[in-house]
This record gives structure tokens, C-alpha cells and sequence, in this order.
């Protein structure tokens, strides 16, 4: 496999054909990439995801679109097919009822694609999704650290928190209801956030304590005193060698977690959706049902007097009558005026061979996903799931305070940073995570006794994505306003800080909410507050919160790296 590194001051410049594809049309209201944090276009050859690895599914999905030529109109167009996307053109269509349509043998990419007689009804309604690169999904979503855990003590608020924890029994029951599991490697555990220094544990210890009573038990915490008080009691008490993380200062263990192959569930959606609603005539002028173009970079949006919007893509314009954007960490590249509230800061994450036993071959099975917490020189921010076995790869991401100014404003992932690779290939164990077999400190890799001795561990893929910070670290959802480049009919849903699998889906269902003006159940869920998009939020945070490019360029000491689960809460004391 080859791997382009980029050593410091390495970001790739931005290639040729986007520079092409920031230029060719008329319209005078093409943004471009600029020094002052917009994002470019995602770039043209990625880097190689471990998720992204060629199978049946990628061979049925690469380069698909759904007519040869793109539709002149559509009901709804939305630009970027990550989980955001996915989950909103599902809603949409779920939502217009899916009455069942004779359509004689189905055909096209559905993984089921030729067995069922029958297809649901789109309503009247056609959604154009229109992506950018080759290989649908190829954006976050498609790059991350298969975590979905919602943050319980360390969300903003209690009811992001609430949020999540909705967002994640959404995503399980959903994986469960369609049976799944299998197929997208969905694994529900625990998650252990290990804090290896005094302060950042105190730091956790105190989140914990101000937990409103209902969210309060989805926690446990374990340090050598609450071990210890354990065995006094008689009771059964998790202890920091159970966790694998014996030289922590402590933990938070979360009760609701799970690891999966997040490209996977996308790409399931994304199949769904094209064997239930197919295109109907092939023609190009705006049928009804579920139409995915891909290799089709949107370049700009004009608003036009109907209230409705031209889309300006690569290969040629389509009028829309509404435009979700979700494109999470690109978002500014085609709203400039939104740079300073979702900045594309890049992350790095590699797979890593676990050490095995020499006599059997074997590697530990981790019962717990993970993340590493520490503030010093460098903060460490690390997370950690491991694959199923036999393989059991380790895919391990974070370690930005080793990357070029923190990778912040950084939109390109078609390189890796040597620096960010070599620093997880060798500091994940044997300290901070035990990786013996058996917990109690024998091959294959001993446990340290003292000092935090590291093994380097072979990496089999090793890859960057593109996150899109907030400002305010809450994601951003709803109509555009016109101040900031948006109107009427022009929605976004992006912004999550690196953390969007237990946010994006249910996120995706309330902006469908509000363009339909429907509510899809009957559970009384709502979008917290603090994740509108409203003009009043963005004025407060402009006035009261930090820019992180800002902030960068001014005092560049200043750590944008916080440990990522106590960002949210310091940022907004
Ligand atoms: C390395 C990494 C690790 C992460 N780990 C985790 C984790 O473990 N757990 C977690 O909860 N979150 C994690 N995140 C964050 C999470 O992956 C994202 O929040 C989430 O995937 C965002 O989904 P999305 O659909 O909004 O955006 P994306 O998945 O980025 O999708 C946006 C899509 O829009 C397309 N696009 C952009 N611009 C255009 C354009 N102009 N025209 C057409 N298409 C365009 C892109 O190509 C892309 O496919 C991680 C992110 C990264 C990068």
C-alpha cells in the first residue's frame, strides 16, 4: 500500500483538476478556497481508508450514478452522502408514506437489486444527492474511528446528552430492525475513557459529579480508591487492570457505546434507498425517486427570485426547489460566510496490527472501546476500537497536537502526517492500554511495571478525514439565514466537532422535520436548542467564543487540541 506522508508544512496543495473545478462556470458567485480558513473541495485522491477497502459493495457503488446525465430540476438536492446525507434522504423519503408501486423487476445497484417485483412510492418526490469524489461516503464518515459513543458527562449540555443518547438507540435499533448487524460490524459495548494525569481525571471526576440524576448512572467511575472501597464492600468492582489501563490516573467507564463499520451502514442506506425509489424514466429532467450522482463536485449555489436555488456543479446546473447542505467539515467552501463558525480541522488514524502470542498465534480480545485523555506538552486525545477477530486490527486515531498547527483549516485528507503516524504506531502499548491476553500481565506484550515503555505496533492502513469543528462546538442545523449566504430553502446540517456518529442521523431526521414541517414519529423528539441554526446563536457565539483560525494565528500557543471530550464543556465556561 503505498502511503504519501507529509512531513511539517506538508499539507497537499490543492490539485490541478479542483483548482480546474473552482473556475469553470460563469457564475459570479463561485467561492474558492482562500488563506483565511474556507475549505476547498474534498480532494481528488483521498488517502487510503482501512473503511474504503475495495469489496462487492464499493465495486456496485464507485463511480455510480443513477442516470447518465443529471436531472435539470429536482424537489431536493443534497450535496454530500456521508451519514448526514443518507440519513436525511432517508427521512425524506420515508416520510411521504412509501406506498408500493408495480415496477416490474428491479434493477440498478440495490443490493437486492432484481428480487423484489414491487418498489415504494416517493411520493411525487425526487432527491438528487450529489457527491463530490468518486466513491460515495468518502468523506468523514467514511475515514473515522467506527466509535459511536454518545458523550454523557462531557456534553455541553444535558440535553445534547439527551440528544445523543437518542441518536445511538436510534442508530442500534435501527441496525437491529433491519437485521443488520452483521453486515456493518455493529458491536455494542462499553467505552472506557482513561485519564493518565491528576488534573484531567479531576477534570472528569468533577463533569461526573454535576450529572443531572437520569444521565448519572450511565457512568462508572474506577481509580485504585474506588477499587479498593469495592473490595472492603465485598462487592464486585471494576478495577484499572480489568480496564486494561493500569497506569491511568482513572476512568469513566460509559454504559452505551458501540464500534462498527460506519462506511458500511451508509452504503446500506444509500442501496436501500436506490432499490426502494428508483429514478422512474432515466431521462434527466427531474423524476420522481432517489437519484445518486457521484464524481459530481457542487461549486456553488445562486439563489433565484421563486425562492428556489440554482446548483452549479461540474456538469452543469440543476434547479432545485430546496438545497441541503451536508458536507460537514466543507461547508465553507460553498458558504464562505460560515468559515469562522465550522472550521475543517483534519484528523489522522491508523490500523494497526495487535501484537500477537508467539506459541498460538492469538491477540487480546478487547472488551471496551477507548479513548486517552492527558494534558500535557502534547494533550493526548487518543480513541481506540478494535476490529473483530481473528484479525482484531487496533484503528486508533487523534494524537493532533503532533500535526502541523493542529491540523486546523486543513480540508485536504490525501495525505498522512508522518509525525501523527509514527506517534500512534508507537505509543499505544503496552502504556496507556495492556495488551496481553489475559489482563494479568504476561505475553505478548508485558505490562509496564513503571515508566510508559512503548512496543511499536506494524500499521496495515493508515489514513486522514476532515472533521468540521464549531465553533461552539455544538453542530449547526437548520435554515440558512441570509446573512449567512443562505434564504429561504436552503438548510444545513453539519458541524460536529469529530463526533458526529451519535449526532448526524437524528440530526439528519430534524432538519427533515423542518423542511417537511412534519414531525416523523410521534416520540416527541426535538432538536436541542443549542444545535439551531439561528441568527440570535450566531451572533452570541461570534461574541462571545473563540475563532479557532483566529485564535491560531494570533497566539499560536494556544492548544485548538484540548483533550476533544472536555473541549465542549471548557470552551463554553
Ligand atoms: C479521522 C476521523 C475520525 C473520526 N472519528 C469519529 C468517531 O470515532 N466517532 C464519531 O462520532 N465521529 C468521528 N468522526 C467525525 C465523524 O466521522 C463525522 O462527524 C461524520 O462522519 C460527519 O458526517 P457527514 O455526513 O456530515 O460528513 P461527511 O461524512 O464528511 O460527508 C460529507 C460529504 O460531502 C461531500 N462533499 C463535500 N463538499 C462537496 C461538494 N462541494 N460537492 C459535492 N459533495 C461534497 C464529501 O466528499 C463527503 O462525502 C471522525 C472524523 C474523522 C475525519
Amino acid at each position: 500500500m503505498t502511503i504519501r506522508e507529509s512531513g511539517p508544512g506538508g499539507a497537499a496543495q490543492q490539485t490541478q483538476q479542483e483548482t480546474n473545478m473552482n473556475t469553470t462556470t460563469s457564475s459570479n458567485i463561485i467561492p474558492g478556497p482562500s488563506s483565511s480558513g474556507q475549505a476547498g473541495l474534498p480532494s481528488a485522491n483521498p488517502s487510503a481508508s482501512y473503511w474504503l477497502q475495495p469489496s462487492d459493495v464499493s465495486q456496485r457503488l464507485d463511480d455510480y450514478r443513477s442516470t447518465p446525465d443529471l436531472p435539470q430540476s429536482a424537489d431536493t438536492v443534497i450535496v454530500g452522502s456521508g451519514i448526514t446525507g443518507a440519513f436525511a434522504a432517508w427521512f425524506l423519503l420515508e416520510q411521504t408514506g412509501g406506498t408500493k408501486v408495480v415496477v416490474g423487476s428491479g434493477s440498478g445497484a440495490g443490493a437486492e437489486a432484481g428480487k423484489e417485483e414491487e418498489h415504494s412510492s416517493s411520493g411525487g418526490k425526487d432527491i438528487l444527492m450529489l457527491e463530490a469524489r468518486r466513491q460515495p461516503c468518502s468523506g468523514a464518515t467514511g475515514r473515522n474511528g467506527g466509535h459511536c459513543q454518545p458523550y454523557v458527562y462531557s456534553a455541553s449540555t444535558p440535553s445534547i446528552a439527551e440528544f445523543e443518547l437518542a441518536t445511538y438507540q436510534f442508530l442500534k435499533g435501527f441496525v437491529a430492525e433491519h437485521g443488520i448487524a452483521g453486515t456493518v460490524d455493529w458491536r455494542t459495548l462499553r467505552v472506557v475513557h482513561a485519564y493518565l494525569t491528576e488534573e484531567v481525571w479531576e477534570g472528569a471526576q468533577a463533569l461526573v459529579e454535576k450529572l443531572p440524576e437520569g444521565l448519572r448512572g450511565q457512568v462508572e467511575l474506577v481509580d485504585d480508591e474506588t477499587s479498593r472501597k469495592g473490595k472492603e464492600g465485598g462487592g464486585e468492582t471494576l478495577t484499572l487492570r480489568d480496564l486494561r489501563v493500569l497506569r491511568a490516573k482513572g476512568a469513566v467507564v460509559q454504559k452505551h457505546a458501540a464500534s462498527l463499520w460506519p462506511w458500511k451502514l451508509v452504503v446500506w442506506v444509500l442501496e436501500r434507498l436506490l432499490e426502494r425509489f428508483p429514478v422512474r424514466n432515466g431521462t434527466g429532467t427531474g423524476e420522481e425517486g432517489f437519484n445518486l450522482q457521484t464524481n459530481t463536485p457542487v461549486l456553488g449555489l445562486e439563489r433565484l427570485g421563486d425562492g428556489k436555488w440554482t446548483v452549479i456543479t461540474s456538469r452543469g446546473n440543476i434547479k432545485a426547489n430546496r438545497v441541503l447542505l451536508a458536507m460537514n467539515g466543507y461547508t465553507s467552501n460553498l458558504l464562505p460566510e460560515m468559515k469562522d463558525l465550522i472550521v475543517p480541522v483534519r484528523s489522522q488514524v491508523a490500523s494497526l496490527q495487535p501484537p500477537r502470542d508467539a506459541a498460538n498465534g492469538k491477540v487480546a480480545e478487547l472488551d471496551y472501546s477507548y479513548a486517552f485523555v492527558s494534558e500535557e506538552e502534547f494533550p493526548r486525545d487518543e480513541y481506540l476500537m478494535q476490529r473483530p477477530l481473528p484479525g482484531g486490527e487496533l484503528i486508533y486515531g487523534g494524537a493532533r497536537s503532533h500535526a502541523e498547527n493542529k491540523a486546523v483549516g486543513v480540508w485536504q485528507d490525501d495525505e498522512v502526517e508522518r509525525g501523527v503516524a509514527t506517534y500512534l504506531r508507537q505509543n499505544l502499548a503496552p502504556y496507556p492500554l495492556d495488551l496481553t491476553l489475559d489482563k494479568t500481565g504476561s505475553t505478548p506484550t508485558d505490562t509496564p511495571t513503571e515508566g510508559n515503555e512503548t512496543t511499536e505496533l506494524e500499521a496495515t492502513h493508515q489514513w486522514t478525514g476532515i472533521m468540521g469543528f464549531s465553533r461552539d462546538s455544538s453542530p449547526w442545523v437548520g435554515r440558512v439565514p441570509e446573512s449567512l449566504g443562505g434564504g429561504d430553502n436552503l438548510y444545513i446540517c453539519a458541524g460536529y466537532t469529530g463526533h458526529g456518529m451519535p449526532q448526524a442521523a437524528l440530526a439528519a431526521r430534524m432538519i427533515v422535520e423542518e423542511i417537511t414541517g412534519k414531525p416523523f414519529a410521534d416520540d416527541g423528539l426535538k432538536l436541542p436548542q443549542e444545535m439551531a441554526l439561528t441568527e440570535e446563536r450566531v451572533r452570541w457565539v461570534r461574541e462571545n467564543t473563540k475563532t479557532l483560525l483566529k485564535e491560531q494565528q494570533q497566539a499560536p500557543e494556544w492548544s485548538a487540541t484540548m483533550p476533544e471530550l472536555l473541549t465542549a464543556t471548557e470552551r463554553r465556561a
